[in-house]
């Protein structure tokens, strides 16, 4: 195979929503970096593939560039896999496709599951224009960027931990109460679903929900008519 860095997207839940092409990739290369060895180890194991694993997560990502371009660089080919989802997208990897463009290695996408798109692609809102926001700041910050997002009349996306789903939808009805919401909740997972509604709404249901797992959160634009 070509030496290369290649990006490949693995599951966000269910463990079938990887591509074949991914698992010929991982399959081939010589080694592959990832954010942490044990979740990558584990569905390497599902797929039967053994290969060498070396850990790149936010606090070793600078020390380990120089290690993995050399190798490429020397004829290696290696995958960047994040514990979820596609690499660089609110995960590490970002600085290492860097570095490999800069070097003027190859850098090859293999696509798949982003869960942004997979929730959008669900939401029922309009997709001709978003704007992809992910984790907004938890401290420092986070109130600026709301009061900003609220002006802005686009599909929305933001990822938001279990911790504080609450806090997002009460800060939601704060600052756009009149934005119909939807929120994809452990999507691709048994228990996914999809909770619909403006921010008051989606507060009201809290009462009978469960806020444990993973969620996205898409804002409709202001000028979005409910026709639902
Ligand atoms: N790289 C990933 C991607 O391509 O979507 C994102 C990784 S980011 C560290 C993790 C966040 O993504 C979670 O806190 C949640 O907001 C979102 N996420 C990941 N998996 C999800 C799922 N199965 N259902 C809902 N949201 C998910």
């Amino acid at each position: 195979m070509e030496s290369a860095l290649y990006i490949v997207s693995t599951p966000i839940g269910n463990l079938k929503d990887i591509t074949l092409r991914a698992l010929e990739i991982l399959r081939d290369v010589d080694f592959v970096a990832c954010e942490d060895t044990r979740v990558t180890a584990f569905l390497l194991t599902h797929y039967e593939i053994k290969k060498e694993l070396i850990s790149l997560n936010a606090v070793n990502e600078n020390k380990k560039i120089d290690y993995i371009i050399n190798r490429i660089s020397q004829g290696e080919s290696c995958a960047l896999c994040s514990d979820a989802g596609t690499p660089g997208i609110s995960d590490p990897g970002v600085r290492l496709i860097s570095a490999a463009v800069k070097n003027g290695n190859a850098v090859v996408p293999i696509p798949g599951v982003t869960a942004a798109i997979t929730a959008l692609s669900a939401s029922g809102l309009p997709t001709d224009s978003f704007l992809y926001e992910g984790f907004i700041p938890q401290k420092k910050g986070r109130q600026k960027k709301l009061k900003e997002l609220s002006g802005i009349d686009r599909t929305i996306i933001l990822y938001e931990s279990t911790y504080r789903i609450e806090k997002l939808l009460q800060e939601l009805n704060e600052y756009m109460p009149k934005r119909f919401t939807v929120v994809g909740r452990e999507l691709t997972k048994k228990f996914e679903e999809f909770w619909r509604g403006y921010p008051e709404d989606l507060l009201a249901q809290l009462n009978t929900k469960t806020t444990k797992g993973e969620f996205v959160v898409i804002i409709a634009p202001i000028s979005w008519q409910k026709h639902v």
